[in-house]
């Protein structure tokens, strides 16, 4: 199964996959959480990442498509994987298609999961994360039991840099600027679909499960 998950920042998409993960061990791919690592790491490409993660703005394509190329060449993607965060861009889409035909594989399913603006920046402003495993929470929509540890394994939550509100304002931006004209892109191979994410989180994640049905 090879499935892209897509949505403004602050939609569902972590929180989705976390459910899909533990369901069905599907490998997932997030972009966003291989650039905090490679921040984390103090590595080259995370020092450039982060001056464009910390505005808002999108890593430039040519370094973006490079860490994604490198990472689905991983003998364990073969098998399937999840993409949440790429392509953000027509020409990560494009790139997209050519390194899953390299590998003889194409997308089965798009999924995009639906909130509107007005939602969006609460939602971002309040995320919470967990510094061991990334487990995400929110402070009113999605409390840890006890403030600031997660639920999971005990770790410390923190306010990502990049979850204020100017900051995400400007990444609901990008989104609309840059990353909706992709829906039409999928539309046209017809594996476009959508989801509404302005429910409870378990209610959106029946509706994924039901989008993903057949696969
Ligand atoms: P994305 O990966 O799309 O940026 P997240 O999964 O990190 O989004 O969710 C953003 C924030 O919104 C998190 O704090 C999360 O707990 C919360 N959240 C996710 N889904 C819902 C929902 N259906 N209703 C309310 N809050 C949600
Ligand atoms: P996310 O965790 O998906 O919200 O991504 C956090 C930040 O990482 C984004 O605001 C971008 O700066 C960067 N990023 C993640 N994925 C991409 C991508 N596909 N293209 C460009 N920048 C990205």
């Amino acid at each position: 199964m090879y499935i892209l998950l897509m949505g403004p920042p602050g939609a569902g998409k972590g929180t989705q996959a976390e459910k899909l993960i533990e369901d069905y061990k599907l490998l997932h791919i997030s972009t966003g959480d291989m650039f905090r690592a490679a921040v984390k790491a103090g590595t080259e490409m995370g020092k450039k990442a982060k001056t464009y993660m910390d505005a808002g703005g999108l890593v430039p394509d040519e370094v973006t498509i490079g860490v994604v190329r490198e990472g689905l060449s991983k003998p364990e993607c073969a098998d399937g994987f999840m993409l949440d965060g790429f392509p953000r861009t027509l020409e990560q889409a494009v790139a997209l298609d050519k390194i899953m035909a390299d590998m003889g594989k194409k997308l089965d399913v798009v999924l995009n999961i639906n909130v509107p603006d007005s939602e969006l920046i609460d939602r971002v402003v309040g995320r919470r994360v967990c510094k061991e495993c990334g487990a995400t929470y929110h402070i009113k929509f999605n409390p840890s039991k006890v403030a600031d540890k997660c639920d999971k394994c005990g770790g410390m939550l923190y306010q990502r840099n990049d979850d204020k509100e100017e900051t995400a304002k400007n990444r609901l931006d990008a989104y609309h600027n840059q990353t909706e004209p992709l829906f039409d892109y999928y539309r046209k191979v017809g594996i476009y679909k959508e989801v509404n994410g302005l429910q409870h989180i378990d209610k959106v994640y029946g509706d994924v499960k039901k989008a993903l049905g057949k696969f």
